[in-house]
């Protein structure tokens, strides 16, 4: 390439990187800013500083403090020694005297600017976070803070003396919004730039007003929480049970259902019932908008009203008018479209600061925008987040798969009727199987947010699980932050860095690994994508093709010489080396009895590796250093600990190791079930996890035993104390959604037993929840199965039919062993909902 093209090449670059120089220029003196743990710079803010202002300097006074050794007093223009070096964190009036004018006059939102001129510092941006922004930026690209990961420490230089080179930065973000889960900590995401969520966060924990509070989303979003974005009852709530019904303190009405049915979906059968709203009844839309404006009188009017369906699937309603406008739209979400039109025209004109936020999800339900005339446009106060829950997690949108490519021109075609700046989108992260087994899908996600971004997507979200430190979950945090404030970010780069960090000697292999998994996911997709998988895979064999004995073998091989290098380097890359391999451990389980057959040399005791799993789950998290916990004394006044992590796939390692423990047989389904379509059936090993028994009860004995009539060859033993006789018979066993709700329940009397044989005992239709569990008997409860960890789909029906498989023998029962003993060898759950997510 010619000299002259590489340089253009780099200059068009810089250009769309969003981050250049501003017109002055770069040289000039490298700025000392600590001399042997000693400063002479002050941090001024504006006399009218913001909380978040106020938040931005006291960041950096701390920081510089970790770095130099030397304190940086923050004060006011007022309190300025003119003879002193300043860092100015927005534009104060001396800051101006300097800088001229209106040093903002092209900024867009959020963009901001690092400078330094003579001695000082200038740091500022546009609007609610920018001059945040311009001390984030100042502390990475000046002084090489780093924060890879809510679970490690905030990464600084430490030296006495600090010199810096000239710099003259403007930096403007590829996406406005920016939206992530905080459960962990919210210091990591603020820093690292998530701008949402953090109204809701801190609603009715301070008293201060939001221009005081250092943690403001860039919206303001008080009513988002109401079931994470799903807010449809907190307006108008069914029954006073309802979990909706306390989210708005001012809502005094809560029976809605009884005295509006109406109001609510009507179902296929034309029966009314409370499973979202009916926007063709002009009553409901009327008392919507009532509520809405209810809302804003409480909470003023620069705010962003919620309005979204339930997390429940399926056709909004079924009664004529609705149908009529979704005729009109040519959407299913067409009744929702018609009233969020009308209530924006109304807000248009009596508030005109206030916004209306959507989501688009579900191609049943909101996923396909509204068909307007041609160059229509929909309200420029309305903000749609497009949630593509339906697409298959393991390819991007480039795939040619037909699915796919629907979602992304649904996107598209979005961002064509919407205002400027007003189209977010979320990435899911893998859920189900892909959680807790080895996924490489860190290029699909740059792939997705650049495609968002070209699409006009302004605002982000990412949706994944971070509490179990799952292999790359870490890393796809860091990412996604990345590219929110550039999407077209050097990405080999950060992860080298990201790598270097966490796994320190072993980085190199790790990347190896990743871009293994990549190709080997890749390499599957392109024979095409695999059926019934979404944003969340089940463990089927038919969903991880590329984990074969060969490809797993391989990678342990990593492992082990990552465990030996990792060895060398700072403790925290042996424990995230240790993290990382339990989901290539999980999967080793997984697939034990290929390994067993391919290295037979190898793969001898599979207790070696439930027992890493185990190890790595003990490590334990980094305390918060001294200096971090002086965030205690802030306004907000909370100090973050940093959180044990969840173990990863807990459930799952042990139904594992048990299958492993039958010697892997597996039965054909009871003569009951053999008819049933196999795909829609589930068979599960509950487990015996009784432990405490008081000093007159014998001990509990064997959990699990051997059976070569049980299903997998070995089955769960029941706790029946023999001070309870009345508990043996009848047999009970039940079902319940959390830990203290009811249970449904069913009792085998003895006309249903025959002693010695499995037999299969039917309890009935359930509806499945993330905490739900299958227990056995009264009494002790002793053998449960938590049925929500294995089965639970967020979003959808959830509805499963629920079988037990029991053996009775002894005394009681009729059978001829010495002791009474019943043994559950399978539960089996049949799939009574369409599965929603399944691809047309
Ligand atoms: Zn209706």
């Amino acid at each position: 390439m010619p000299i002259q093209i590489i340089k253009n090449a780099i200059l068009a670059a810089a250009a769309v990187v969003g981050l250049n120089l501003l017109g002055g220029c770069k040289s000039g003196q490298p700025l000392t800013l600590a001399r042997d743990g000693k400063t002479e710079y002050v941090i001024v803010v504006a006399d009218d500083a913001s909380g978040v202002d106020k938040y931005a300097a006291a960041e950096l006074s701390r920081y510089l403090k970790q770095i130099a050794g030397a304190d940086y007093p923050v004060v006011e223009p007022k309190d300025m020694d003119p003879a002193k070096p300043c860092i100015f964190i927005g534009l104060s009036s001396p800051a101006l005297k300097i800088l001229g004018k209106d040093p903002m006059a092209v900024f867009k939102d959020q963009d901001n600017a690092a400078r330094k001129i003579g001695k000082n510092i200038f740091l500022y941006g546009k609007g609610l976070h920018g001059n945040l922004y311009a001390v984030m930026d100042f502390l990475e690209n000046s002084l090489a803070w780093r924060w890879f990961s809510v679970f490690e420490y905030p990464l600084l230089p430490e030296k006495t003396t600090v010199t810096i080179e000239p710099f003259n930065r403007k930096q403007s973000f590829s996406f406005r919004y920016c939206l992530q889960d905080l459960q962990r900590s919210i210091d990591y995401g603020y820093q690292m730039g998530a701008n949402l969520y953090f109204d809701q966060k801190f609603r009715g924990k301070t008293d201060l007003p939001r221009e005081k509070r250092a943690f403001v989303s860039a919206f303001h979003e008080v009513e988002h929480g109401a079931g994470n974005h799903h807010t449809f009852f907190s307006f108008i709530p069914p029954s006073p049970d309802n979990r909706f019904v306390a989210y708005f303190d001012w809502q005094k009405k809560k029976d809605y259902f009884t005295t509006n049915p109406d109001y609510y979906s009507m179902n296929a059968d034309g029966k009314r019932a409370p499973r979202q709203l009916c926007f063709g009844n002009p009553d409901l839309r009327a008392e919507f908008t009532k509520q809405a404006m209810r809302l804003i009188e409480v909470e003023g009017d620069d705010i962003t009203v919620c309005v979204c369906a339930l997390d429940t699937p399926d056709m909004f309603c079924h009664c004529p008018s609705c149908k009529v406008l979704m005729d009109k739209h040519q959407s299913p979400g067409g009744p929702l479209y018609d009233y969020l039109i009308e209530l924006c025209g109304i807000l248009q004109e009596k508030h005109p600061k206030a916004h209306v936020y959507t989501i688009a999800y579900r191609r049943s339900q909101t996923e396909i925008p509204p068909k307007l005339p041609e160059g229509g446009k929909l309200p420029s106060n309305l903000i749609v987040n497009f949630a593509p829950i339906e697409d298959c997690l393991f390819a991007d949108w480039t795939h040619p798969d037909e699915n796919n490519q629907e979602t992304y021109r649904h996107l598209k075609e979005w961002a064509n009727i919407l205002g400027e700046g007003n189209l977010m989108s979320l990435y899911y992260g893998p859920y189900g199987a892909a959680m807790y087994l080895p996924i490489g899908d860190i290029d699909r996600l740059v792939t997705n947010m650049r495609l968002m971004h070209a699409a006009g997507a302004r605002g982000i979200q990412m949706d994944q699980d971070m509490h179990s430190r799952s292999a790359f979950s870490e890393l796809r945090n860091y990412l996604f932050y990345k590219l929110r404030k550039d999407v077209n970010a050097d990405i080999g780069a950060i992860i080298r860095e990201f790598t270097g960090y966490m796994y320190g000697p072993a980085a190199e292999l790790i990347r190896t690994y990743l871009n293994e998994l990549e190709a080997a996911r890749k390499e599957m997709i392109s024979k095409g994508l695999p059926m019934g998988v979404s944003f969340h895979a089940p463990l089927e064999q038919k969903n991880f093709l590329y984990l074969t004995p060969e490809n797993i073998h391989r990678w342990q091989g990593y492992f082990d010489k990552m465990a030996v290098l990792a060895a060398k380097g700072p403790d925290r890359c042996r424990v995230n080396v240790e993290l990382a391999r339990r989901s290539l451990d999980i999967a080793t389980l997984w697939k034990w009895f290929e390994l067993t057959k391919k290295y037979p040399e190898i793969y001898r005791d599979h207790q070696v590796f439930v027992e890493r799993i185990s190890a790595a789950e003990k490590n334990t998290p980094l305390p918060m250093a001294a200096w971090e916990q002086e965030r205690a004394s802030r306004p907000e006044g909370f100090a973050e600990i940093r959180r044990k992590w969840m173990p990863l796939g807990d459930s799952v390692v042990s139904d594992l190791a048990t299958i492993i423990k039958g010697g892997g047989q597996v039965k054909p389904l009871p003569q009951e079930l053999a008819g049933l379509d196999q795909s829609r059936v589930k068979r599960f090993v509950p487990a015996n996890r009784f432990s405490v028994v008081g000093k007159d009860y014998p001990p509990v004995g064997d959990r699990v035993v051997l059976d070569p009539d049980a299903a997998f060859g070995f089955a769960a033993t029941t706790y029946l104390p023999p001070q309870h006789p009345g508990q043996k018979l009848p047999f009970t066993f039940g079902y319940r959604q959390e830990r203290k709700s009811p249970s449904i329940t069913r009792s085998i009397k003895l006309d249903e037993i025959t002693p010695g044989v499995y037999r299969l005992y039917k309890l009935g239709e359930v509806i499945v929840t993330p905490a739900a569990m299958i227990w056995m008997p009264e009494w002790s409860c002793s053998t449960i199965l938590e049925i929500g960890q294995r089965l639970y789909e967020p979003g959808a029906e959830n509805r499963w039919e629920a079988y037990l498989s029991l053996k009775f023998d002894g005394p009681t029962y009729g059978g001829p062993a010495k002791e009474d003993r019943v043994l559950v060898d399978q539960v089996i759950m049949v799939r009574k909902s369409d599965d929603q997510f399944k691809a047309k």
